[in-house]
Parts: structure tokens; sequence; C-alpha cells
């Protein structure tokens, strides 16, 4: 569904991404798991429409999505994206999730409702009228879920979506995660630099290392046949 086509990305004269090929199947959860600096954000920002690929492409359905200016809002409305840092405006967290809502021109009750269930969702019922500046990083990380998954995207793009958060905030991120990739059968596509979340969430992983993957492959497979030193390094397997 996703195809990354040696997909590079330079900043000046520095090269982060250097040819990352590999795809993303529909319905599937991939972790895109890398050191810190190796170009996780950077592709998802790309994929996200954030920022140009410096060279080669990425389609999502057949469709290259930075050749199109035309299409960008329609690919734009088929994602939903979590930032690291929980990102939210200070105001109300109804008001918060409807964001998305608001630009499809959906009614008012419409978006109520919409509203009220990707709050129940993500665990959140009843905290419409709060001040979203005044709840905990987990509440608000499941506050951003939440107005990702309001505008019912086909792909869900989560950048280190725990990096912040304390185990419990971590553990109910995870179980989301999971859930609604069963439940609502939405791709999800999610950076940590935690191997072990990939191991636990993932269907497939790539190892992001040196601008491109290292190995593309399932947990077990990356775990136990690395396919490089430097991936066997990473994932703490020496040999
Ligand atoms: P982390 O695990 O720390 O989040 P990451 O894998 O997400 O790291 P990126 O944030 O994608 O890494 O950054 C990769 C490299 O690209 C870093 O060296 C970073 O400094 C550089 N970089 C990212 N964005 C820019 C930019 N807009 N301009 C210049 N350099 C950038
Ligand atoms: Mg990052």
């Amino acid at each position: 569904m996703i195809e990354l086509d040696s997909v590079s990305k330079n900043f000046g004269d520095t090269t982060v991404l250097a040819g990352v090929t590999g795809q993303v199947n529909r319905g599937e959860i991939f972790a895109v798991i890398g050191p810190s600096g190796a170009g996780k954000s950077t592709l998802l920002r790309l994929i996200d429409l954030l920022d140009t690929p410096t060279e080669g492409a990425i389609r999502i359905n057949g469709l290259d999505i930075h050749a199109d200016k035309g299409r960008r809002l329609s690919i734009r409305r088929m994602m939903g994206m979590v930032f690291q840092k929980p990102a939210v405006f200070n105001t109300t967290v109804t008001e918060n999730v409807a964001v998305g809502l608001r630009f499809r021109g959906a009614g008012r009750s419409e978006i109520r409702k919409m509203v009220e269930d990707a709050l129940d969702m993500v665990g959140l019922a009843g905290y419409g009228d709060r001040k979203a500046r005044t709840l905990s990083g987990g509440e608000m990380q499941r506050v951003a879920l939440a107005r990702a998954m309001v505008i019912e995207p086909e792909v869900l793009l989560m950048d280190e979506p725990t990096a912040n958060l304390d185990p419990v905030s971590v553990a109910m991120i995870e179980d989301l995660v999971v859930r609604i990739n069963r439940d609502l059968g939405t791709t999800i596509v999610f950076s940590t630099h935690d191997m072990y979340q990939g191991q636990r969430l993932a269907h497939r992983i790539g190892v992001l290392m040196d601008g491109v993957f290292s190995q593309v492959g399932t947990p077990r497979e990356v775990f136990t046949l690395p396919a490089s030193r430097e991936v066997a390094r990473f994932v703490g397997i020496e040999n």
C-alpha cells in the first residue's frame, strides 16, 4: 500500500536518507526502528507530506504522493499523524480533536458525535470540556491520537508515540495501537528507538541505519536472523 522507492533526503550537504526502499502492506503495523539520528522522523515526515524527498518516490496505492500537487489534500486526508511530543492547542479537548473535521466541513452534531466516539476509543470519555493543557502527558498523547483517528484515516503515522511517557501511558498507547489496527484495519507506521516496542507491536520491522533499511522483516526474523553485524548489534545480539 505504501511503497518507498529509493527515497533519499539531503539537508544541505548532509545525506540523511540514502535510498530507502521497502513496502508497507495494507492493514499492517510496520515499525521503523533505528538509532537516534537515523532519519526515522525525516522518513515519516516525507510520508506525511510535511517535506519532500531529494530523490526517489513514495507511492500510496500506486500514486506518487509528492508528484501531484493537486492531490495533496486528498492524500493528506488519508493519513493521520501523531508526533513525538504531544501537540495540543490551548483550548478544550473537544476542540483539539475536532480540528481536522472542521476543515472537512462536517456539521456540528456530526462533529460532536465523531469527537465523542474518538475520545471514547482512547479512554477519555468525559474529558471533552477540559482544557487540553491541564492534561497529563499520557492523556495529551491520547488526545493527539484521537485527533488523528477522528478523520478515520487509512494510514496512521506515529513518530515515537511513547517516547516521553511513563510506563502506564506507554502500555495504554501500545494497547490502542493494536486495537486500532485490529478493529479498524488501519495501516499503522510508527517509529521507535525502542526495538522491544517494535517487537511487541509490529507485524514487520524496517531497521533504518546509515540512510537505508538494513533489514526489513518480521520481528522474529530481525531478532533471530539479523542481516548484518550492525543490525545484530542494534538489536542486542552480538555475534
Ligand atoms: P531520533 O531517534 O533522535 O528522533 P531520528 O531517527 O528521528 O532521530 P531525524 O530527526 O530524522 O532522526 O534526523 C536525522 C538527521 O537529520 C539528524 O542528524 C538531524 O539533525 C538531521 N535533520 C533533520 N531535520 C533537519 C533539518 N530540517 N535540517 C537539517 N538537518 C536536519
Ligand atoms: Mg525522531
